[in-house]
């Protein structure tokens, strides 16, 4: 058995490079990190069924590439979604998708319009992990605890003593929302919580903005906690917008946008606005790079066209005649229902009921081969590396075999005069 120190984990965002996996001949398995993510993930068998099937029916590589070509090429409303894979994965689905005119969205991208719906119409003021880690010396957690879907967030970046907070004393506050029961225990009596029934989070945040603005009733809780944000050096509001519940998840980011924008008039205040597991803000940002839009990108006017209504996913799915799903982080993927043909890409490990029209194994970055994947905070691109090598390509190889495919059809086509 060998044993690898410091591994990256790539599946949720955080980017904690500390992970211990065992390998030997049966496969990976990672030693207790603390988090359930890691520690359900990063455990993979050697002996996995490698071939593709085509309706449950193994075929060969070969036979699934030219099929999904042929079902690609022939669609007139193609979508491609779930988008779950590395920066090169996303780059091969953005020419696969402006060749055949398809749509591009990723699964988790609502957690990301809930933000980016806010930014754009305010623009916003938003810190690193690092400057968390270092610098806050008082944290405002803004509804549900994050650590839901970041599990070791507190672990790595707010328990360690910060870097430049001269007594290193620093407070977290929830409001709106609780500590998760493993939260309490790593922060203890560090947390503070106000309101935490939240009630309506919209509230609370008016409520919050209204005490900072001198204009709470008196012996209104906000006013204290209005007070501690004008006296603390640095505060920095966290938000996790994919597990705000209600309707408008938006307008909660639009008044924690125009709260921090007013503290930070008197003291130093930012947002961490964190949305990013399967790689959603490399996806964005590449998107971003190759289309100038955001993700919710379209190609079926010839021409990049962004529509973050008409071009979420579930949206589309309604109209998709071929839907190119890609997984390549975990072997699951959410329920859904399209009248069109599905082709999936994921790891082997995927069990789905029904069998799509195909379903290409795809090996998973930072486990089967090595990719890129960007932080939960955008400024931060990761190189996560192989660690077994199970036959398992990679999801910008299967897609650029695709494109050789059409081309390969377009040139016969041509040279028939077609
Ligand atoms: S917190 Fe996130 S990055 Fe860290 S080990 Fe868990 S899933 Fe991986």
């Amino acid at each position: 058995m060998t044993f690898h120190p410091d591994i990256l984990c790539p599946f949720c965002g955080l980017g904690c490079g500390d992970i211990g996996i065992d390998l030997d001949d049966s496969g990976i398995a990672p030693r207790p990190s603390g988090c359930p993510q890691a520690d359900r993930l990063f455990r993979r068998s050697a002996a996995v069924p490698t071939d593709a099937r085509m309706s449950g029916t193994a075929v060969s590589m070969d036979d699934a590439i030219a099929e999904a070509a042929r079902l690609l090429a022939e669609s007139h409303a193609p979508l491609i979604a779930g988008l779950a894979t590395d920066v090169d994965g996303v780059l091969s689905a953005l020419t696969l998708a402006e060749r055949i005119g398809a749509t591009v969205d990723h699964e988790r991208s609502d957690a990301l319009f809930r933000n980016l719906a806010a930014l754009r119409r305010f623009g916003w003021s938003t810190t690193t992990l690092a400057e968390l880690r270092n610098r806050c010396d008082l944290v405002l957690v803004v509804g549900p605890d994050p650590a839901a879907a970041f599990p070791r967030l507190w672990e790595r970046w707010v328990v360690p003593e910060p870097a430049f907070v001269p007594d290193g004393a620093r407070s977290v506050v929830f409001l709106g929302g609780e500590p998760l029961p493993e939260t309490a225990q790593l922060l203890g009596g560090q947390i503070e919580t106000v309101d935490p029934g939240a009630r309506d989070l919209a509230m609370l945040v008016t409520g919050l903005r209204t005490a900072l603005a001198g204009r709470a009733a008196a012996g209104d809780p906000m006013t204290e906690l209005a007070a501690r944000l004008r006296a603390a050096r640095y505060t920095v509001v966290i938000w996790a917008a994919g597990l705000f519940q209600g309707p408008q998840p938006d307008m909660i980011v639009e008044g924690l946008v125009r709260l921090i924008r007013t503290v930070d008039g008197t003291t130093r205040c930012s947002g961490l606005p964190l949305s990013g597991a399967d790689n959603l803000i490399g996806a964005n940002q590449a998107c971003g790079w190759r289309t100038g839009f955001p993700l919710r990108t379209g190609f079926d006017a010839g021409l990049p066209l962004h529509d973050p209504e008409r071009f979420d996913w579930r949206r589309r799915l309604q109209d998709a005649d071929v839907t190119l799903w890609i997984s390549a982080f975990r072997p699951e993927m959410p329920e859904f229902s399209t009248n069109g043909t599905v082709i999936i890409l994921a790891p082997p490990e995927m069990t789905i009921t029904p069998e799509p029209a195909l379903f290409i194994p795809v090996g998973t970055p930072g486990i089967d081969h090595a990719g890129d994947v960007f932080r939960a905070d955008s400024v931060v691109a990761l190189h996560a590396g192989m660690l077994i090598d199970r036959g398992l390509p990679s999801v910008a190889g299967v897609i650029g075999r695709i494109l050789a495919a059409l081309d390969q059809t377009a040139k016969v086509k041509e040279t028939a005069g077609c």
